[in-house]
């Protein structure tokens, strides 16, 4: 059922956040109609929520000259602006609708897996995971490829437009962004736009300001990354999912290179956890705590890690943040132990040991996280209050998850994709954070 059949040429992957209550029991029943109801509820409210900032934000990156043009247009160009809009409003929307059903499909599987303890062999999940290496799916030119590209081969998404319905085949009139689009666009572009030379004149006007809007990086990729022996260079090239304000100045060290969150998935989590006093038990370089400043009142950022500390209150002075967020040295357990502090919300992200959570089947949150398991880790906040986020590996096994649920009670399970591709998961528990089933 997992597909990576997609078409996209935006740089930009999109969150899709699905959750599912579970009873402290652990048992679920997905009803024959479940998928269909959460297809459609899930899409009308994604679509009406972002659909509209989407399409405008994507007409403005292919179309930058947009605003000067439509001023000094004539009443022909107007209408050629007009077609053009439309075209880009369908096509965006199916596009859209493709890479939305697809990641649907992608946590269909996800869950089903999860709640069964599926266990994969090693040979099925190496070769699920091998799209994600530059190294293994790349050839020896594959520095030359630009950004663009590299970022849909780590999503595993097609280089080019391939995609098989024939709404999106039929609607690839837009300029292509790069070299494999445009030899693939070539044949299904038709005649149409020669005979228009209005709006093929408005479409060309966008060319040049595509192109020169590449720039080479190189020069400012980190020396750990370069001088590995396994390029890592993925993780360069994932550096504005990370931080959106990367170019800013923001500061990473090796380790945080593989464990901060990315952006959407943070935000996605900090609207989740609104409130006035939160704690981010294992801040790391910050990518988490800069989002929650923007949602609560008040965050104590919590790390064993002085250097880390630092390193996040730099990022979050780059949010212009910091001055939300009371940076801590400490052990969160002892910390825990401790404090008479009884904030809203605790967030644990604690270290997963690093990329290698990844060659589990089923990551057993009891014996891998650091530096406790599950069920003592989530004791210790509790010390502090019962409404707890839990940011958790994407194989985690599921029955752990919910097992830390208080009985009786339910937790929320949400599943972060970024277009089809499955992030990581977070288990929210407690009264304030979960709205019960009636
Ligand atoms: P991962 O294994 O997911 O890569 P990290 O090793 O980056 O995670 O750990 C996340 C953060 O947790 C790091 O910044 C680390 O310093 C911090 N950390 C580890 N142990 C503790 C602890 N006991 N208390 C507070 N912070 C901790």
């Amino acid at each position: 059922m997992n597909s990576h059949y997609l078409s996209t040429s935006r740089n930009n992957p999109q969150l899709y956040a699905f959750s599912q209550l579970f009873e402290s029991s652990g048992y679920v029943d997905l009803q024959p109609e479940w998928k269909e109801q959460v297809q459609q509820t899930a899409w009308l409210e994604f679509w009406r929520r972002e659909g509209h900032e989407l399409l405008e934000v994507n007409w403005h990156r292919q179309h930058p000259d947009y605003k000067l043009a439509i001023e000094l247009a004539s009443v022909e160009e107007r209408a050629s602006w007009q077609q053009l809009w439309e075209e880009h409003a369908s096509d965006q929307s199916a596009v859209f609708w493709h890479i939305f059903s697809c990641a649907l499909d992608n946590y269909e599987q996800d869950l089903i897996n999860g709640l069964r303890g599926v266990e994969q062999s090693l040979k099925e999940i190496d070769e699920n995971l091998t799209h994600l290496y530059i190294e293994r799916s790349e050839s020896s030119d594959s520095e030359s490829l630009d950004d663009e590209q590299q970022q849909l081969r780590l999503l595993g998404l097609p280089t080019s437009f391939g995609v098989q319905t024939e709404r999106i085949k039929h609607k690839s009139k837009r300029q292509p962004a790069n070299e494999s689009e445009s030899e693939c666009d070539a044949n299904s572009l038709n005649m149409d736009n020669d005979n228009n030379e209005i709006l093929h004149a408005v479409q060309t006007r966008t060319i040049k300001k595509t192109k020169d809007k590449k720039k080479n990086n190189k020069s400012r990729i980190p020396h750990f990354m370069r001088d590995n022996e396994k390029p890592l260079l993925k993780y360069w090239l994932k550096r504005f999912s990370l931080f959106s304000r990367f170019d800013q100045g923001i500061q990473l060290d090796p380790e945080s290179w593989y464990s901060v969150t990315p952006e959407k998935v943070a935000r996605q989590t900090a609207r989740r956890l609104a409130c006035d006093v939160i704690v981010d038990a294992f801040c790391g370089c910050g990518g988490n705590a800069i989002q929650f400043a923007k949602t609560c009142g008040r965050v104590i950022a919590i790390d064993i890690d002085a250097g880390k500390l630092a390193m996040a209150k730099h990022n979050a002075g780059i949010y212009g943040v910091a001055h939300k967020i009371d940076f801590i040295q400490a052990d969160f357990l002892q910390f825990a132990s401790s404090t008479s502090l009884r904030p809203d919300v605790v967030f644990l992200s604690p270290p997963w040991g690093g990329p290698d959570y990844l060659k589990q089947a089923n990551f057993d949150i009891e014996q891998c996280l650091l530096p406790l398991g599950a069920k003592q880790l989530i004791q210790y906040a509790r010390r502090l209050t019962n409404n707890i986020g839990f940011f958790l590996p994407r194989n985690s096994n599921l029955k752990q998850v919910i097992a830390l649920t208080h009985p009786g009670q339910q937790c929320e399970m949400e599943y972060n994709y970024l277009n089809v591709r499955l992030v990581a998961i977070t288990a929210y528990y407690g009264d304030s954070l979960i709205i019960p089933k009636k």
